[in-house]
């Protein structure tokens, strides 16, 4: 077996024993690879499932917990989904395998413009990035079928709730962001919201208005 077979073997393999078992989930990790959306010193290190630091001062989340996120998510092929903080976009190029349309957007301009050069280099056409404050979500496109945040709040944001469909799921780490914080699902119903708490996470805090780059 080839260097690189093997370690496409141990990234799934850590996927797997953390929880992530759904196989489309699963075919959408084997198939985009994580190393483009590393530069640097860290790049050799893209298929350890762990955290890695990009611009910004921004991290790169853990592929574990990019798979288990995305299978809460519970996506279907004709969805359209929202995500909060592209960071790197790897989270997006995901979502992008298994929904219709994801629309992705950060508040640093240059991780967007970094993220975009990578979906077009890859041919990932359904993606539409911007740059924005996204607490306040994406009214002209809303309402989505699923929303992914991926950038802590101490409580789901009101706009991102309201613009949910019925029927729709949000996935988000709820906490301050100094502490352990909690990943929770929000699933929307006729008359009002149910909330599920699935695991304690840390992500970086979800931060008001623009980036200093734009
Ligand atoms: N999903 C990313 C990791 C995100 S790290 C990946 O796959 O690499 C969290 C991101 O949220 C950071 O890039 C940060 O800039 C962004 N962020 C924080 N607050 C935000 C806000 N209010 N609006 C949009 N993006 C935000």
């Amino acid at each position: 077996m080839t260097a690189e077979a093997t370690q496409k073997m141990q990234f799934l393999y850590a996927l797997r024993s953390k929880g992530v078992t759904n196989s489309r989930v699963l075919t959408a990790m084997e198939k985009i690879d994580r190393g483009p959306f590393i530069r640097g010193y860290f790049s050799e290190r893209a298929y350890e499932d762990m955290p890695l630091p990009i611009a910004c001062g921004q991290t790169i989340s853990q592929p574990s917990v990019v798979g288990l996120m995305t299978q809460a998510l519970d996506l279907g092929p004709r969805d359209k989904v929202l995500e909060i903080g592209t960071g790197s976009g790897y989270q997006a190029a995901i979502l992008s395998q298994l929904a219709r349309r994801v629309y992705t957007i950060d508040r640093h301009r240059r991780l967007v413009q970094e993220a975009r050069a990578i979906f077009e280099s890859l041919a990932l056409s359904n993606i539409t990035t911007l740059t924005a404050d996204g607490s306040f979500g994406l009214p002209d496109q809303a309402p989505f079928d699923r929303i992914l945040v991926t950038a802590a709040a101490e409580d789901p944001p009101g706009p991102l709730l309201a613009q949910l469909k019925i029927g729709g799921i949000m996935v988000l780490p709820v906490g301050q962001s100094d502490t352990v914080q909690s990943l929770i699902r929000v699933t929307r119903h006729e008359d009002g919201y149910d909330y599920d708490e699935l695991r304690s996470v840390r992500f970086v805090p979800l931060v008001e208005g623009l980036g200093k780059d734009g």
